[in-house]
């Protein structure tokens, strides 16, 4: 067993001793938050190997909004994400049609009021957040890879009656280490043992700490990922090649909902990294039964006979597709319990010292999780970092105060951030061809009224996400007001139709 540092250097000061557990976007931005408010001794858990560390079928595309700009604006580092990043100024989609046709259009999705999003591989976002840690805040933020928080404990305080933590992590060859925070921060992603080990502790009193699951017709797609190499040829001459800096759609020339689909691959800044085409079907596609390369190759020939398929598609890639278990897109969820804290009696009392406070607080895709149809995942979990960090300014680092004002900040953004998940864009896989058509006839006909009379009706809700001055509340209660209206009006229409209709027929 390890000496637990954290335990041999505890003192009573309150913005010391933290343990982050999870890496990825939420974990780092939140130790580079703490470090810059003076906090030092965060220690990150993390299980991946490395910070940008390349999983191919997690390797898709964050588009940073002025929403996540918050948070780089704060630490000082957007001008570093927009080094290694693709400006989202206007987007163009180039289409691929199977008889080798190609056509760009320019998509109605960026609006030129807000603030420029930024495209970037989510490994090269973490990245970014590791070196910041590495050449700035290295004396306060020790990130511990190839570790694995793997129990959460409530053990009694040495020398008063409250209880402390102690979480228990595991490196990948065996070596186990105890910590005793006194603040544990829970961004260890959807399947969280820290807020599962939250909702074990709480379970007889409430459910605060449970995912609470909505529908949405995205939600029950599966996913996987062909990495193509960079600059690969668009067509079976090799005259055109692909442009890291645009995005492709690849049209299949199967129709059948079971075999028809499109590579879809976003823009990259770095011209010599490959490229993610992302593949998203209903779980009976076709592409789900193909068992090794040879079928992986069949199927792709077929598919898209405009594209040098074996140039462009390794045989390990083809063997990784094959074997790869992909993912599913999980169903928008949240839990309500933001933080957690232990029952606790101030070590030095009457000193006024609120430090003895031990704590618990989630942040990311550990509260709050959806499909990607809204570009949010990152750009909320950057959000989540910006409001603990405003809790924790307006209680001067105490978190006994600062925790439960977290909570009530954020949750009913993340009860409204749910809702967008489920109505903003779910039926852009055109997973249901019909459903898809009316959508868009929807989303036209609110892009429109928005044009005539801006002061009544709204524009679609995807695309009042990215004004990040409105907090998802005010989004979504616009978006329902559009919608209400719009029923109303549609009430109007048809009683005017049958009105007609039966005074015509009293004639
Ligand atoms: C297919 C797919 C596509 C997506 N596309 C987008 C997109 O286009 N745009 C967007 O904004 N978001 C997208 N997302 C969502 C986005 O990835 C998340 O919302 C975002 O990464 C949240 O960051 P996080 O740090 O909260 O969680 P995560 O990124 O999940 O990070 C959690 C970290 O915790 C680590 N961890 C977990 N358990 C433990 C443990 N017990 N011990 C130690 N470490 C642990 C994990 O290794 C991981 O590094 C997508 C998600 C999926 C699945």
């Amino acid at each position: 067993m390890l000496t637990d540092t954290h335990a041999a250097e505890k003192t009573n000061h309150s913005r010391q001793n933290v343990l982050i557990v999870g890496g990825g976007p939420a974990g780092l931005a939140t130790a580079l938050m703490l470090a810059k408010r003076g906090w030092t001794n965060i220690t990150v858990l993390e299980k991946r190997a490395t910070a940008d560390y390349y999983e191919p079928d997690k390797s898709f595309n964050y588009l940073i909004d002025g929403r996540g700009q918050k948070f780089t604006d704060f630490l000082g580092i957007t001008d570093k994400l927009i080094e290694i990043s693709v400006p989202n100024k206007e987007f163009y989609l180039t289409e691929i049609k199977a008889n080798g046709s190609k056509k760009t259009f320019k998509l109605p999705f960026v609006d030129p009021k807000q603030k420029t999003a930024y495209w970037i591989p989510r490994r090269a976002f973490v990245l970014l957040l590791y070196q910041e840690i590495e050449r700035n805040w290295q004396d306060k933020i020790t990130v511990l890879f190839n570790t694995t928080c793997v129990e959460i404990n409530k053990i009694a305080q040495e020398h008063a009656e409250g209880e402390q933590l102690e979480v228990v992590s595991q490196t990948q060859n065996g070596r186990v280490a105890k910590f005793e925070p006194q603040l544990l921060v829970g961004c260890d992603g959807i399947y969280s043992i820290v807020r599962n080990t939250l909702k074990e502790w709480d379970k007889s009193t409430s459910d605060r700490f449970e995912m609470k699951c909505f529908p949405s017709p995205s939600s029950k797609l599966r996913y996987k990922v062909l990495s193509l190499p960079p600059n690969f040829p668009l067509d079976n001459s090799g005259e055109e090649h692909a442009v890291c800096t645009m995005s492709y759609a690849v049209r299949s020339a199967f129709r059948d909902s079971r075999r028809t689909l499109s590579l879809g691959l976003l823009p990259i800044k770095n011209p010599d990294e490959f490229r993610s085409a992302n593949i998203i079907r209903l779980p009976n596609h076709e592409i789900w039964k193909l068992k090794n390369s040879e079928q992986v190759y069949n199927f792709l020939e077929q598919a898209f006979p405009q594209l040098p398929i074996h140039q462009i598609v390794s045989p390990e890639e083809a063997a990784r597709f094959a074997s790869s278990e992909g993912g599913y897109f999980p169903p928008p969820q949240y839990c309500s319990g933001l933080h957690f804290e232990l029952r606790h009696k101030q070590v030095n009392q009457g000193m006024g010292d609120p430090s003895s406070t031990v704590g618990v607080v989630l942040l990311g895709d550990t509260i709050h999780c959806f499909p990607p149809d809204i570009g949010q995942g990152v750009n909320s979990a950057l959000e989540d970092v910006c409001v603990l960090n405003e809790a924790l300014s307006k209680n001067d680092d105490d978190i006994s105060g600062a925790l439960p004002l977290y909570e009530s900040l954020r949750f009913a953004d993340v009860k409204a951030l749910i809702r967008l998940a489920q109505i903003a864009f779910p039926w852009q896989y055109n997973q249901a061809p019909l459903r898809t058509k009316l959508w868009n006839v929807n989303t036209l006909l609110r892009f429109l009224l928005n044009r005539l009379l801006p002061q009544i009706f709204s524009p679609p809700a995807f695309f009042l996400i990215r004004n990040y001055q409105l907090s998802y509340q005010e989004i979504l209660v616009k978006a329902q007001r559009t919608t209400q209206i719009l029923y109303i009006l549609g009430l109007i229409v048809i009683s005017g139709f049958l009105a007609s209709v039966f005074r015509l027929v009293q004639i």
